[in-house]
């Protein structure tokens, strides 16, 4: 395998930050389990949380003379994804054998793919704030996963549950391009992103579908890089975090103190939230890898590819960038509506119902996302469908009712989206007023009634403005067309 050289990568251009002193330097290797039916070389099924061994056949249980068999639907999901990132797609990789003992391993190797991956190349890019970040990959392999050692149930015993072993994975290695936890955790999110979104990993992180592990180092500013520490499985963007941020000032205070750090395998707990050493950490000569005599090498034809680009779905990237040119809206909206495709798909349903882009961003974004936030619904199971969301955001944009009676309505249409906005305005009085003879009557009320705002007002006070125009909705209830009023209050005080 032709490893870049790390130590020659020099520090990132535009100085990055430093602690105490120090500049972190981080790698991810992630597994995204792939979403097929079977497993990767057999017919059993990947079925989460099945009883154990239920889904383990001749080929997971390596019994003598099981051969494996290359499932197609995992070489596709390595294809898009490597589609997905600007990646090479190999016409001709090589499984290889990664030999290790461990009970959950009943074959003694692991099927993985070493000097010829399938993917080679790409990059992930995404925004921290403003400033745009590109992570390049080194390379995606598939492999096997293994099967699992339970300890919990049995009391001085251990059982291993096979049911995980041959689990088709996709282990995606990035270069040592992160200089912080925060671009590790920005990384991995849009990775998980990507991966979901062009269908190949539900990225279920609690079931394990989606695990990072991170290796991380310190150096001072311009010197080589230093000896990694690799986080094994960190499965939640909050764990990531904390992992990172703990391992960075543990090295740190090794190095002040004047010890060195030795290369190591550690596991974070986030009961104490500390990272502890698991095993030092071996090298690749020590899994003695060599090609998988049972499979042949893997081809891929251009033909193959070809249909698989003409059927992947447009990217969150091109479809944010989409959303700025069409519908006008700023960066921080598209991006946000772009976070996961169901979103982006409710947005271009209102919008194509209403035609109030703007409107339908901000109301998305804000009223409908803290709605489902409170309810912890994913906005597929939102009860207001698109289409009557759009019907709400027409109203408001013809200044039938006000932003404000917007949300009483839509708090309404939470319980029962199936009452009619028509009916819902009339039974709740939110009918805004926008006649410019009952508007002008108020006004002059309000003017009679708050001589000493005007007064102050006419002396130059700006303010006193504002407490009129407040006066003048208190009396509308809440009704008044905002715009109207401030125009004809202008004239009225002119
Ligand atoms: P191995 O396959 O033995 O784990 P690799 O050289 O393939 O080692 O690197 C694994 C991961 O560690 C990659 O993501 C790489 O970017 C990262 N990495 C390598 N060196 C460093 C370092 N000094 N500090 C932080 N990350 C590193
Ligand atoms: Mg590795």
């Amino acid at each position: 395998m032709s490893k870049p050289d790390t130590k020659s990568i020099p520090s990132a251009p535009n100085d990055p930050p430093l602690v105490q002193g120090y500049e972190v330097v981080i790698g991810f290797e992630t597994h995204a389990q792939l979403l097929t039916h079977s497993k990767i070389f057999s017919r059993a099924s990947t079925q989460f949380g099945a009883k154990p061994n239920s889904q383990a056949c001749a080929v997971d249980l390596a019994l003598p003379g099981a051969l494996p068999v290359m499932n197609k639907r995992a070489v596709e999901c390595a294809i898009r994804l490597g589609l997905a990132l600007g990646s090479h797609v190999a016409h001709r990789s090589i499984f290889a054998r990664k030999n290790y003992f461990y009970p959950d391993l009943p074959k003694g190797y692991q099927i993985s793919q070493f000097e010829i991956p399938v993917v080679q190349g790409g990059e992930v890019s995404f925004f921290m704030g403003t400033t745009q970040k590109t992570v390049r990959l080194v390379r995606a392999h598939l492999e096997e996963d293994a099967g699992k050692s339970l300890h919990e149930d049995f009391v001085g015993m251990s059982g291993i549950d096979l049911n995980r072993a041959g689990t088709p994975l996709l282990e995606i290695v990035t270069e040592p391009d992160m200089r912080s936890s925060q671009e590790a955790v920005a990384y991995a999110k849009e990775l998980h992103k990507i991966v979901t979104w062009i269908q190949v990993c539900d990225g279920n992180m609690q079931e394990g579908s989606f695990r990072c592990d991170a290796n991380v180092s310190v150096r001072k500013p311009g010197a080589p890089l230093g000896t990694r520490r690799e986080i094994k499985n960190l499965n939640s963007f909050k764990f990531m975090q904390q992992a990172i941020d703990f391992e960075i000032r543990w090295q740190i205070e090794q190095l002040e103190d004047g010890k060195v750090i030795e290369q190591a395998t550690v596991l974070f707990d986030p009961e104490s939230g500390e990272t502890r050493a698991m095993r030092t950490k071996e090298d690749a000569a020590d899994y003695r890898y060599f090609p998988d005599p049972d499979l042949p090498p893997l081809v891929i034809a251009s033909q193959w590819i070809d249909e698989i680009r003409g059927s992947m779905p447009e990217l969150p990237r091109a479809m944010e960038q989409r959303f700025v040119s069409t519908y006008g809206l700023p960066e921080y909206d598209a991006t946000t509506l772009t976070q996961s495709q169901q979103m982006a798909s409710y947005f271009e349903a209102t919008v194509a119902a209403c035609g109030q882009a703007k409107l339908a961003s901000n109301w998305i974004m804000g009223e409908l996302s803290r709605r489902l936030n409170e309810a912890d619904l994913e906005i597929d199971n939102c009860p207001v469908s698109a289409q009557i969301l759009a019907e709400l955001i027409s109203t408001i944009a013809n200044g039938e009712i006000s932003n404000n009676s917007g949300k009483i309505i839509l708090d309404a249409l939470w319980t029962d989206s199936s009452t009619k906005i028509s009916a819902l305005i009339e039974s709740k009085g939110l009918k805004q007023v926008n006649d410019s003879g009952a508007l002008e009557r108020l006004i002059d009320e309000v003017l009679a009634a708050n001589a000493d705002n005007v007064a102050q007002f006419k002396a130059g006070k700006e303010k006193a403005f504002n407490a009129l125009i407040g006066q003048a909705m208190k009396a509308s209830k809440g009704q008044a067309n905002p715009q109207q009023l401030t125009e004809l209050l202008k004239k009225k005080l002119a």
